[in-house]
């Protein structure tokens, strides 16, 4: 199939996009195709690439706002999670799928349980994603062998669904919730079939001290020390990382995703030390987070409050400008997955999204980057294309209205549930 973007603006000048397949094979000439999307009065940018979520969690969004981490995980989502079924799992993804559509996100990493559902959703939905089934084993050996047990047939799943938009990942969850013997075990487990690490890392002080107390060292250092990271690790959030541990990654090719919303909401005291992240060369992009603690899965939102959290940590207006924000949201994300979306190239993956700079927030164009990362809304996206498909045109996506209804029909039901 041949898809031909007609008169669309691409780097401040107007042209012609043209796809086969699931690449882009051509920018400037007007070529026949299967399809044609009018691009005129548009403009072209990469589909964004959400580097960290939990996206099933749309249905838990607004339940139990401004609380304590610990408090917010035991008496509010904990127990909603552990009566989530399936097919709840699948009509939240389904939303979350249409939420990222409808915001220009591209490809996501995921993490969660019954992924197999969320393979599902985002076969239908047209969307890239990385996929892992999330691991808690609390240090409790017979919990391990069941949630790896769990782990192994839902990948297998995913794994019968691979595709060039479906993808297994490894899901750890965290330091304090996978014991040593089982964070080796995945580690061995990529080693021999390729697959990434998704991890949390170095979220909150509690999480540092809690290390320090139990191995005489912080988070990053101890992951090292284990010989557990690597360049196919990609850990969320790195809030507490030492200038030490900026090094280890950086020296181990590990990536993280800075989720600046859900810091500030969770109030983790301390943001992701980006300009020292930078300096070391350590490969960042950019995440949400699950939309109970965001609340929402809009990366536009996401490159402004990474920044704005960032010159105000730092007390420094030149930290994180725009372009790099930006960056951070389309090619960081996509190199620290290791494909090549996030640019508009030949040869490249074809996942681009077109905005349209008609509204007034987007008014006058001075600085069209700045425009998107400190003015722009998701909602100023008007088509999306993945893996050479149109998935969103005129912000129209099949099947909206019924997955606006079901979701929110099971959100409903999930709550009051017994
Ligand atoms: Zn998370």
């Amino acid at each position: 199939m041949s898809l031909l973007i007609r008169d669309v603006e691409l780097d401040g000048r107007i042209t012609q996009i043209y796809i086969e397949e699931n690449r882009i094979a051509e920018i400037g000439k007007r070529r026949e195709a299967d399809v044609v999307i009018e691009g005129k009065g548009k403009i072209a940018l990469p589909g964004l690439v959400n580097l960290h979520t939990h996206s099933p969690m749309v249905l838990l969004r607004g339940f139990g706002d401004d609380l304590v981490l610990q408090q917010w995980l035991e008496t509010k989502i904990w127990p909603q999670e552990a009566k989530l079924k399936p097919e709840d799992i699948y009509w939240g993804a389904k939303l979350a799928c249409l939420e990222m559509v409808k915001s220009g996100t591209t490809t996501f990493l995921d993490m969660y349980f019954h992924m197999d559902q969320v393979a599902r959703a985002v076969k239908e939905m047209g969307l890239r994603a990385f996929l892992a089934e999330g691991v808690i084993d609390l240090g409790i050996p017979s919990r391990a062998e069941e949630q790896f047990k769990a782990a192994e047939e839902a990948t297998r799943k995913i794994e019968a669904m691979r595709s060039s938009r479906i993808t297994p990942v490894l899901g750890p969850h965290a330091i304090y919730t996978v014991s040593e013997a089982s964070l080796l075990r995945f580690r061995e487990m990529a080693d021999k079939k390729g697959y990434r690490i998704h991890a949390h890392l170095s979220e909150t002080k509690r999480e540092v001290d809690d290390c320090v107390a139990q191995h005489g060292m912080r988070p990053a250092t101890y992951l090292d020390k284990i010989g557990f990271l690597a360049k196919d690790v990609i850990v969320a959030h790195g809030c507490w990382l030492d200038p030490a541990e900026i090094e280890i990654l950086a020296r181990t090719g590990t990536k993280v995703a800075h989720c600046p919303t859900s810091n500030m909401k969770i109030a983790t005291g301390q943001a992701m030390p980006y300009a020292a992240m930078k300096e070391a060369g350590v490969v960042m992009g950019l995440g949400t987070d699950g939309a109970a603690s965001n609340n929402n899965l809009d990366l536009f939102e996401a490159m402004k409050f990474a920044t704005l959290l960032q010159k105000f940590s730092h007390r420094d207006p030149t930290v994180l400008p725009a372009a790099e924000a930006f960056q951070l949201a389309t090619l960081g994300g996509a190199n620290a997955l290791g494909i090549d979306v996030g640019l508009i190239q030949p040869e490249r993956l074809a996942d681009l999204i077109l905005v349209d700079p008609r509204r007034p927030e987007l008014t006058p164009r001075h600085d069209d980057v700045s425009n998107w990362v400190y003015s722009a809304h998701g909602n100023a996206v008007d088509t999306v294309v993945c893996d050479g498909q149109v998935v969103m045109k005129g912000r129209r996506v099949k099947g909206e209205a019924e997955i606006l209804e079901k979701a929110a029909q099971i959100a409903r039901e999930l709550v009051t549930r017994e």
